[in-house]
């Protein structure tokens, strides 16, 4: 049987066909069967670790790269604490974000059993003109935030390791503490894998490329490799 085609669709399909049987038809389907993750994450400190995670339990399939061991001291997330304050005096945008991590932070504490989030109360301190002053309390009336305007004597009788010029004021945020970041980059890498999340240590991306399909990150080791569709790069400046 012949089928008749218009000359428009003839050609069309005949290069189709050549397509199909291209070397660049042959490496983009390799490509697609073999990549074994949705996405590539280059660098686990806490920010690197927290975006495996999330994206593990979303149900991708995550390649978390660290060119060094866990818990280095080389890069922002090591140490005893990081300091979280609802009222944030830089822009009341930010307040929002902060009472997010609050639940994300429980979740994760309530989900490895680890404590991470110590909520202790903290004090903004300036002048009562000052940006730290007035941004404190922008932020509070914005979102209707608890808060108290304390003098230096109401300071130092509260908080006696601060001894407040005269001029001074004191913002106090109840909801205001400090994380354990070690223990915040640990717990999330935990949860990770067991999403099913692959993280490898010692292993840094050498590049990264787009490939046409998605991303390609070389590592040391030529196993590793890895094509993704998508890539998010959270190194430092060492
Ligand atoms: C002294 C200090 C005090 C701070 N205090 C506070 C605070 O009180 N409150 C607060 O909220 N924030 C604070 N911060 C900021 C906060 O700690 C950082 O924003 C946060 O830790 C950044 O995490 P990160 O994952 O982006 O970076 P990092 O922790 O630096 O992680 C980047 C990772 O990328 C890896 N990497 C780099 N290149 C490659 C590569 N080619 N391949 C693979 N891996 C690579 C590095 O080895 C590193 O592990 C502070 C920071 C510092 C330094």
């Amino acid at each position: 049987m012949t089928i008749h085609l218009p000359p428009i669709l003839r050609r069309q399909t005949v290069a189709r066909i050549k397509y199909l049987f291209s070397l660049r038809s042959f490496w983009f389907h390799r490509a697609m069967i073999n990549s074994r993750h949705n996405a590539i994450v280059v660098g686990l400190g806490v920010m690197g670790s927290a975006t495996v995670c999330h994206l593990a339990q979303r149900g991708w399939r995550v390649l978390g790269l660290e060119r060094l061991t866990p818990g280095h001291a080389l890069g922002s997330s090591h140490g005893d604490s990081r300091v979280i304050r609802e009222m944030y005096f830089e822009n009341p945008l930010y307040v929002p974000l902060v009472q997010r991590a609050h639940e994300l932070w429980r979740e994760l504490e309530e989900r490895t059993g680890t404590s991470l989030m110590i909520i202790n109360g903290g004090i903004m301190i300036g002048p009562p003109h000052g940006l730290v002053v007035t941004g404190t309390l922008r932020s509070a009336a914005e979102h209707n935030l608890p808060h108290e305007i304390l003098d230096p004597a109401e300071t130092r009788a509260r908080f006696p390791a601060f001894s407040l010029a005269d001029g001074l004021v004191a913002v106090l945020d109840p909801r205001a503490g400090f994380l354990d970041p070690e223990a915040c980059n640990r717990a999330y890498l935990d949860v990770a894998r067991g999403a099913g999340a692959e993280i490898r240590f010692n292993e840094p991306a050498l590049e990264w490329m787009p490939d046409g399909y998605g991303v390609r990150a070389r590592a040391p080791d030529t196993d590793s490799s890895s094509q993704a569709r998508s890539e998010s790069c959270r190194p430092n400046s060492w």
